[in-house]
């Protein structure tokens, strides 16, 4: 018999702080929730806002931003897939508040065949997207022994997911079908809720009251982030924002109405000061000039910094403004900070990159991206730190969101 090698004791993590990390703002969160509640609940006080915490939370961590938007009032979340339910579930489980009993969560991906019992032992509800998904789910509650919640989404016209065309005037026809379920929400997708004169926008409302004429059931959704701003007629019962609960502008071309909910820092590693060089970084894209000082920070597109927004805007270190220089590495980004006073700029300063002098949509601009993909694709490396903004929140609903004060960085 031979001795089982022993696990060297590593400790869990470093203890020593991270090159570069996320600041969310769970008040600010909490903030533009409310914001958006109460403008629904200018026409329609019973009006609610759920929330959408597909892609890991926009890519935030929907362990952190779904147990923080329940405690905030939101009385649904609202997942892509079956694993990111199941993830949630757990995450809401472990919340010491234990609101996660009066929080139903949606599966916007609908239902795949074989996945009902998992969608019961997460207590998950599937959107409902066309006959497949309804046979399964009505099967699921005959083997129960009463209709399941779900909720049932017919496509107004994005031609994406929900009951076509066929499908919806099936229902219509015959509304016993819907007989072996138990429809919660009834909802449908914009598809230019960010642009307010498309023609489109008021014939998928025209659509959509047909469809709460002949089949409506539960609570009436339509509006996303954007479909919020178009007016109360496109408020109905139910809110579904996801990106302006993360702060991204839902009126592009107008002042963001929400409030910043992330930061994103990183720190200095190097600093050198040009003699003869001419050029930084990959490409020689970036002329160096002798004397330039060039700071590199620990940063990169394999962090979710777009490689395609190269040589544009600019960092702060210390108050001060530093642009960004040539290509974007895998893991780094260089800064010319000869500007800016040298006490500043030294090893382990930190360098604000998304904050309040360059915000998501402004970088999106830059990198010729929309807000959704920089966000959803930050933070899959980073170290993520709850900040308060320091504003009074007043939550509509539910208990405060507690706090976790970080060292103060520029
Ligand atoms: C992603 C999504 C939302 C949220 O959209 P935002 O534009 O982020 O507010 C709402 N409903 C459905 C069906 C979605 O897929």
């Amino acid at each position: 018999m031979s001795t089982p090698a022993t696990t060297p004791a590593f400790p869990a993590a470093p203890a020593a702080p991270p090159p570069a990390w996320i600041e969310i703002d769970l008040a600010a969160l909490a903030g533009n929730h409310a914001r958006l509640t109460r403008l629904m609940r200018v026409h329609n006080p019973a009006a609610e806002v759920a929330g959408v915490v597909k892609a890991n939370g926009y890519g935030l961590g929907a362990d952190l931003v779904g147990p923080a938007l329940a405690r905030a009032g939101a009385p649904a979340l609202f997942v892509a897939h079956l694993a990111e339910g199941a993830a949630l579930r757990q995450a809401l489980a472990a919340d010491p508040y234990q609101l996660q009993l009066a929080r139903p969560v949606y599966v916007l991906n609908g239902i795949a065949e074989g996945e009902a019992d998992d969608f019961l032992a997460f207590d998950l509800r599937p959107v409902l997207n066309g006959p497949d998904d309804l046979d399964r789910w009505t099967r699921a509650g005959r083997t129960r022994g009463r209709p399941l919640p779900a909720a049932l989404h017919i496509d107004t016209g994005m031609s994406r997911l929900g009951f076509d065309e066929a499908g919806f005037a099936a229902l219509a026809a015959d509304p016993s079908r819907l007989g072996g379920v138990d429809i919660r929400i009834t909802m449908s997708h914009l598809a230019c809720a960010d642009d307010p004169a498309h023609p489109l926008n008021r014939r998928q409302l025209d659509r959509f009251l047909a469809v709460a004429a002949a089949i409506g059931r539960g609570r009436l959704s339509l509006a996303n982030s954007s479909g919020l701003f178009l007016g109360p007629d496109f408020h109905f019962d139910l809110g579904r924002p996801g990106v302006a609960l993360y702060g991204i502008n839902p009126i592009p071309g107008r002042a963001n109405p929400m409030a910043p909910v992330v930061h994103l820092k990183a720190r200095v590693l190097q600093v050198r000061t040009i003699d003869s060089f001419e050029s930084v970084g990959y490409g020689a894209a970036a002329r160096a000039r002798p004397g330039m000082r060039v700071a590199t920070l620990a940063i990169g597109y394999a962090d979710g910094w777009p490689w395609s927004a190269a040589g544009k805007g600019e960092v702060m270190i210390g108050g001060h403004r530093a642009p960004i220089l040539g290509r974007v590495s895998m893991d780094l980004v260089t800064v010319d900070v000869s500007a800016l006073p040298p006490s500043l700029i030294h090893g382990g300063a930190v360098a604000e990159l998304i904050g309040s002098h360059r915000d998501i949509d402004a970088l999106a601009e830059d990198a010729g991206t929309i807000g959704y993909e920089i966000l959803t694709r930050l933070g899959r490396r980073y170290a993520r730190r709850l900040v308060t903004s320091g504003q009074t929140q007043v939550y509509p609903i539910g208990v405060p969101t507690p706090q976790t004060e970080v060292d103060p960085a520029p």
